[in-house]
């Protein structure tokens, strides 16, 4: 009878997740699918816990109260700007628990067969997925250099470290009995872990992270094999293959191809924004943007990391209102990088309660700024620079762009010249019809809707 529950509950998990990632993919439905997915793992884990047989219950509470204690301060603690870091700590923990759970199963029940196939495939996944998320964490963290850490015939040694793990993990297919092989497998593949981050400059970090993501999903997919549970086979592959997914929608948004990102060493563009500091730009107070906003029909606004930097989300949803009452037509132009990660600009304006139906994704609005009285870009610099478009020997030379510059007017709300991520100058600055508004994103904001409120009750 529990073993029917049992499977009921898995049957609604498995499909709860399938609807929340397809929930997920819009943000006027991603709410629901956030929600749908944590009604699927709970349904999971009760749906587990029913199974009296393979479950030690004094092991879970300890279990729960020692990942609380770790989870809860982390979720709080870490600004939005570190999701990304806290999101690779949490795939190096998820990873370790698969290996562990296979390294237990190993020493427990020596299994035979495809079993073991799928339980060395975890083991390895999962071991190399720890270390190297760990890594990740560290550069985005800055605890670690961000640079690529390179050196002669590294190609060549990664690959024969990975040959040579595989080979004990065949080894172990074929005589599992001869328990000696694991802890070398195991610390081969931790060492691999390490040492296929290390090249990888901090820039690429985030695709880096999608794709160990996807390992993860696929340790936990071998794991489902190795344990016969097929929850986590469906949940694994789900994880795996979105991952992978949205690692190669990371790579085309960023214009570098898969094999670059992890075999390239690549990560750190040359700064070049010395030589550009001393050419002359235009800068205009609170009040000048102020008065060419509300002369406007039709407002595009471009937000992007310094955005998130400076919380301004609210501040832009209180200049969304006051202009939409006063019959401007304002939208949102979403560029697939723009900030940190992955919908970093969705979540944020969500946040703030912008209509969905405002935000735009770049190749839908891309023809939309010639027709734009102005385009407000509000700390958001790579994602808006026309060298991707004219200039063959930029960095980002072949990255789509938001045709900011196709605008009548652009305005830039940025603190200084400096450069953004990709750390290169930005002709869109120099134009003449470009207007610089210097200052901290929620700061010029603030001083904008001030100065818009002040002209309806002059
Ligand atoms: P960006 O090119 O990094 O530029 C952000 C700008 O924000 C900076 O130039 C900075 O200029 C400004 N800024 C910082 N703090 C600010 C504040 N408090 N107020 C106002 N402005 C502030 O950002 P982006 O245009 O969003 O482009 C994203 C970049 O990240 C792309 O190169 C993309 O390839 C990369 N990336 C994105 C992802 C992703 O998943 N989204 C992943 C990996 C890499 P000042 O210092 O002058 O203020």
């Amino acid at each position: 009878m529990t073993g029917h529950i049992v499977q009921l509950f898995y049957l609604v998990a498995a499909a709860s997740f399938i609807l929340s990632l397809k929930w997920m993919s819009a943000p006027a439905t991603a709410r629901r699918g956030i929600l749908v997915g944590e009604l699927g793992m709970l349904l999971a884990i009760v749906g587990t816990l029913l199974r009296h047989e393979v479950v030690s219950y004094q092991g879970i509470l300890v279990a729960f109260f020692l990942g609380s204690a770790i989870g809860v301060p982390l979720a709080y603690l870490m600004p939005m700007t570190a999701v990304p870091q806290r999101t690779a700590l949490s795939h190096a923990f998820g990873a370790l628990a698969a290996a562990l759970i296979g390294a237990a199963e190993y020493y427990k029940h020596t299994p035979h067969g495809l079993v073991m196939v799928a339980l060395a495939a975890e083991t390895l996944l999962g071991f190399l997925t720890f270390t190297g998320s760990l890594m990740a964490f560290g550069k985005l963290q800055e605890i670690l250099p961000t640079r690529p850490i390179t050196y002669r015939h590294q190609n060549v040694l990664n690959l024969s470290l990975l040959g040579l793990a595989v080979a004990f993990g065949v080894a172990l297919v074929l005589r599992p009995e001869q328990t000696w092989m694991f802890p070398i497998f195991s610390a081969l593949a931790l060492i691999f872990g390490v040492l296929l981050i290390v090249p990888i400059g901090g820039a690429d970090m985030p695709t880096v992270i999608a794709l160990l993501n996807s390992y993860a999903g696929l340790s936990a997919a071998a794991m489902g094999f190795a344990l016969d549970n097929k929850l986590l086979i469906i949940a694994g592959t789900l994880d795996g293959s979105s991952g992978f997914i949205l690692s190669i929608i990371m790579c085309r948004a960023m214009n570098r191809s898969f094999t670059n990102v992890l075999f390239g060493a690549f990560g750190q563009a040359q700064t070049t924004h010395e030589q550009a500091a001393q050419r002359p730009v235009r800068s205009a107070t609170p009040e000048d943007a102020a008065s060419i906003l509300d002369s406007a029909r039709m407002v595009i606004v471009v937000p992007g990391y310094g955005m998130a930097v400076a919380q301004a989300q609210h501040k832009l949803r209180e200049l969304y209102d006051s202009l939409t009452k006063r019959g401007v037509d304002v939208r949102f132009a979403i560029h697939p990088v723009a900030g940190r990660m992955p919908g970093h600009m969705n979540v944020l304006l969500a946040e703030a309660d912008i209509p969905y139906d405002k935000l735009f994704e770049m190749d839908d609005i891309n023809s939309d700024f010639a027709q734009a009285d102005v385009a407000l870009v509000v700390g958001a610099n790579d994602v808006t620079n026309p060298a991707a478009r004219n200039d063959s020997s930029s960095p980002i030379y072949g990255m789509p762009i938001l045709n900011v510059d196709k605008a009548r007017t652009v305005m830039v709300i940025k603190r200084s010249l400096s450069p953004g991520f990709a750390g290169i100058d930005n002709e869109l600055y120099y134009m003449e019809k470009t207007l610089m508004l210097f200052g901290d994103a929620k700061g010029f904001l603030t001083s904008i809707v001030k100065e818009i409120g002040a002209s309806v009750h002059a």
